[in-house]
């Protein structure tokens, strides 16, 4: 339809339908940007805007004490570099009044108030596929038509309701942190009540006991809080700015939180207790949320163990601070990893439970029951209160868009209804079947799990760059396909079970609002892989959109934006900007001392019972090996391991982190056998060096610490091979027994073309002529047919159970799926992993594959079944990693 005839339509509202090209929802921080980047772009437009100023998240938050939790210089637009200079901020973490200035200034500077109409509630919108635009209608006030709908709407703006009986019932004055009087509110002398130890109640509660006669805190949940240790802006961080500004931003975009600190490298086994505790201290002191949460260790937001170091210091400060050890009991957070809640930064909050006229009341002991006309009441009191202030929180991240309600899409389905089992979106900015529509810092986007003024420029830049790109090229709409935003929705699972965040009841998973469906709704990727994410998108011609105009061709490049599991993407991303020559071109000790330098900077494995070596009994020669005890109490069952390097490179020791890790979760013995290699012996040297290794082993077994009877053998890569291999051979030469078989991306057929070593021939750092290479120097051709070096065509019946592991982008994945089917065909018990998203070394690469845990954990299981052994096991790490798989 064209425009013309729309325009004639009258509202269903006040006066004619106002007609735009874009029309923005919401004047905060995104929807201010959103306006002045879609005027320079040359799109008329229009914000609607429920408040009557700007300001969003800093005009509705006026509690005492509201300011910002992210330091201000990096909680700010950096769009503008005369904007930045025009403003200069007060403290490390500005007030709500100042930001609302702050953001007020910006209205102002770039004139934006002009097209924003304040005291507008948008209520519903409709997609009209005919005329091919959005009809937005408001509570008051026309309607707009446009072509393009952005909801700014805010992740945390629409405030929860306090869901307690009586509430309605009560006399007394009642507040809510998030619609706090503009005109301020006056506590004094009056019986306060705060429900709610979130960051708002965290923040307010110190302010409102120095004013109130007296103050009871209702608390149901304890938060993590940290001292934010206010004042001007730490010299270091201003300096950087100041230092190189520009850069300071880039660092700040490229980073995962939004602020520019670097990646953490040591894990928290490395370090000593005293070493852990000077960081922590360092942290605490510095009073800055970001850089507690990723300054610590490495693994502080991915494991349990390394992250329950924390909480335990945090605890004991708590414990330091409050007097009464009851009080300080109940404020200690047990039931969450440190940040996979949002952490608080208070000024005085627990020194303020030392106050004479605040009580704490634990709802976990004694839930509230009603609220009656003057007073509180839970199952042990009742407390007279003048005042009720709900810091209660909000129906996060979904609540503002869909209380615009019908938001109808193509084939007039609701937002509400796509979203009943939660919501889906493509890159958390615009959903399926709801064309030319976006939401800036939605869900599935980074948003608050970052700096979120860094996450909506991002998102605003990317979103008007797409929009006056399609009208350049004459497309009138554009919409996610249904592929590419089940692809997000794998990816975002990909990226959330690699953090904490699934372990805790909170916002950021819908937990806070009865009967709302749970998951985590922000993208846990962080911020920079995100942003080069949908710059791929853009790279790779609008992948997973389709793309439509009156005299142009459709188009639709469908398509997952990311197939790789989310570190798989970093280590290959890393590998490719070291842009290394191919492995090959080293040559054979070249391509040692290369690997051998490679390894030595990825990090140690961890801790093991003992670690030993010694000689054992190749087939020719005496071999070194290495030995992995666990700490429990032996005999244990013993594992022998043949490392993988294409027969070429490696050697015992190679592998290290990988067999100390399962050494650990299997709580068996590891024999990481160095066998000969090639070039200097070729086929069947490795071949008969791990038979002999292995009957070696296990006759053995009682001296090196083993339990008596049959072995394990396990192998990565070409150790799969020769793992598998030994069991053939211990078969047709009389032993010695071996109770099963993990292989790990084997090497099982001399074949090349099987379509995974063409579908993944190049860029997964095992590549096909890699393996071409290894070949040649390993086997002549006459001898690749033969079972030693070829499995696959050997005979596979009688042999032990299996476990057989590949990688989707592995050259050798089909390979041994076929070896799988073999064995399986053949009557042999095989159980097989098709490891999603990851390549070649995914699985060996323990602490920088992280998604590689639940793998290990499905391979522990099935080792310590071979071995008749319980599947139990009781390292809280392992818990956690099993529940992940
Ligand atoms: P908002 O600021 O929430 O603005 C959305 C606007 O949309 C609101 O003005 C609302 O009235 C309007 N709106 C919503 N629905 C409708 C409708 N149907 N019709 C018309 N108008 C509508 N983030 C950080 O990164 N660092 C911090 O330190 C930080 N501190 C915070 C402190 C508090 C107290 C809170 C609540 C949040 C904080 N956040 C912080 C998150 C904060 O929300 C964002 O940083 C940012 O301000 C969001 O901006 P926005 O424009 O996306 O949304
Ligand atoms: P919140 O973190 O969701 O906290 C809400 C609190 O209310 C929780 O303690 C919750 O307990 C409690 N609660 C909710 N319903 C309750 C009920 N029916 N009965 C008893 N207690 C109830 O909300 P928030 O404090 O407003 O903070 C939300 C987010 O906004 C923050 O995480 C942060 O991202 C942002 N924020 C930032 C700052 C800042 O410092 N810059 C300040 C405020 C807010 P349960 O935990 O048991 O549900």
């Amino acid at each position: 339809m064209p425009d013309s005839m729309v325009a004639a339509r009258t509202s269903d509202s006040a006066g004619p339908i106002q007609q735009v090209d874009v029309a923005v929802v919401g004047a905060g921080f995104a929807g201010l940007y959103l306006l002045h980047r879609l005027r320079k772009a040359g799109f008329s437009t229009v914000a609607l805007e429920e408040a009557d100023d700007v300001g969003g998240t800093w005009y509705w938050n006026r509690y005492p004490g509201a300011r910002c939790d992210i330091q201000t210089i990096d909680y700010s637009y950096t769009f503008d570099p005369e904007l930045e200079a025009a403003w200069t901020w007060s403290e490390k973490y500005a007030t709500q009044p100042e930001i609302l200035r702050y953001l007020g200034f910006v209205a102002d500077r770039y004139d934006l108030r002009r097209d924003i109409r304040f005291k507008t509630r948008v209520t519903k919108a409709t997609w009209d596929d005919a005329a091919e635009r959005w009809l937005i209608t408001t509570a008051n006030g026309p309607s707009v038509s446009c072509r393009h709908y952005i909801m700014a709407t805010g992740c945390l703006s629409a405030p929860k309701p306090p869901e307690i009986d009586g509430v309605k019932d009560f006399k007394g004055e009642i507040y809510f942190t998030g619609r706090w009087p503009h005109d301020g509110v006056d506590l004094a002398g009056k019986r306060v009540a705060v429900i709610g130890t979130g960051s708002s109640g965290i923040q307010s509660i110190p302010l409102i006991a120095e004013q109130a006669a007296h103050l009871t805190v209702f608390q149901r949940t304890p938060n993590f809080a940290l001292p934010a240790h206010n004042g001007p802006a730490p010299a270091d961080r201003a300096n950087l700015l100041q230092g190189d500004r520009a850069g300071y931003r880039e660092q700040a975009r490229q980073s995962m939180t939004g602020v520019p600190y670097p990646q953490q490298t040591a894990v928290s086994w490395q370090l000593s207790e005293a070493e852990r505790r000077a960081r922590f201290e360092e942290a605490w002191g510095k009073g800055d949320l970001v850089y507690i949460l990723t300054q610590l260790w490495a693994d502080q937001g991915v494991d349990v163990d390394g992250n329950a170091l924390i909480c335990d210091f945090i605890r004991e400060k708590i414990g330091e601070v409050v007097k009464d050890p009851d009080t300080a009991a109940a404020l200690m957070p047990h039931d969450h990893p440190f940040g996979a809640k949002r952490p608080c930064l208070d000024t005085n909050y627990y020194a303020t439970y030392n106050r004479p006229n605040v009580t704490l009341v634990n709802l976990r002991q004694e839930p509230i029951k009603a609220i009656t006309t003057d007073s509180i009441t839970t199952d042990k009191r009742s407390v007279g209160i003048d005042v009720i202030v709900f810091a209660t929180g909000f129906d996060a991240m979904t609540g503002a868009i869909t209380a615009v309600h019908p938001i109808t899409g193509r084939g007039g389905k609701s937002l509400s209804d796509v979203w009943a089992h939660g919501p889906e979106s493509y890159l958390g900015l615009t959903v399926a079947g709801f064309p030319n529509f976006f939401m800036i810092t939605g869900p599935g986007s980074p948003s608050v799990l970052s700096n979120m003024a860094v996450s909506i420029e991002q998102h605003v830049d990317w979103v008007v760059d797409q929009l006056a790109a399609l009208r350049q090229a004459g497309f009138n709409t554009i919409e996610a396909t249904e592929a590419a935003q089940a692809g997000w929705a794998k990816h975002m699972g990909d990226c959330a079970s690699l953090t904490l965040h699934r372990l805790a009841n909170t916002w950021y998973t819908g937990a806070n609002v009865p009967g709302k469906v749970q998951g985590v709704m922000p993208y846990c990727g962080g911020v920079g892989p995100y942003r080069s994410i949908c710059d791929e998108v853009v790279s790779r011609g609008m992948l997973g959109f389709k793309l439509s105009g009156p005299n142009v061709a459709a188009q639709c490049n469908d398509g997952e934006v990311v197939r790789l599991q989310p570190d798989v993407r970093l280590v290959l991303g890393m590998l490719a900007q070291m842009n290394l020559p191919p492995l090959e071109s080293f040559g054979a000790q070249g391509a040692r001392d290369f690997l051998a330098q490679f390894n030595a900077a990825r990090p140690a494995g961890r801790p093991v019972g003992a670690v030993g070596d010694g000689m054992l009994q190749g087939a020719e020669g005496p071999l070194p090996y290495k030995l992995y005890k666990p700490a429990t109490a032996g005999p244990h069952p013993i594992v022998v391991y043949f490392h993988g390097g294409g027969w070429v490179l490696g050697d015992e020791l190679s592998d290290d982190p990988f067999c100390r890790d399962m050494c650990r979760r299997t709580d068996m013995i590891f024999v990481s056998v160095g066998y000969r290699h090639a070039p200097e012996h070729r086929f069947p040297a490795a071949a008969e060096d791990g038979y002999a290794a292995t009957k070696w082993i296990a006759a053995h077994a009682t001296e090196i610490g083993g339990t008596p009877g049959p072995v394990l053998v396990a192998g990565w890569s070409a150790g799969g091979n020769i793992a598998a291999v030994t069991c053939q051979l211990a078969r047709d030469r009389g032993g010695p027994e071996i109770a099963g078989q993990l292989l790990i991306c084997p090497v099982t057929d001399c074949t090349f073309d099987r379509p995974s070593y063409n579908d993944n021939a190049t860029g997964y750092f095992l590549t096909r002529s890699l393996m071409f290479w290894f070949w040649d120097l390993y086997c002549a051709p006459a001898d690749r047919t033969d079972p030693r070096v070829s499995p696959l065509r050997g005979r596979v019946e009688g042999l032990p159970p299996a476990f057989i592991a590949t990688c989707e982008f592995d050259p050798l994945r089909d390979e041994g799926v076929a070896y799988a089917e073999a064995l399986a065909a053949a009557g042999v018990a095989v159980e097989q992993l098709k490891a999603r998203g990851h390549f070649h070394s995914s699985l060996t690469m323990v602490d920088v594959v992280i998604t590689g845990v639940s793998a290990r954990v499905q391979m522990a299981h099935a080792l310590r079944r071979f071995a008749g052994l319980p599947e139990a096991q009781t390292s809280p790490g392992y818990r956690i990693a099993a529940a992940a798989s």
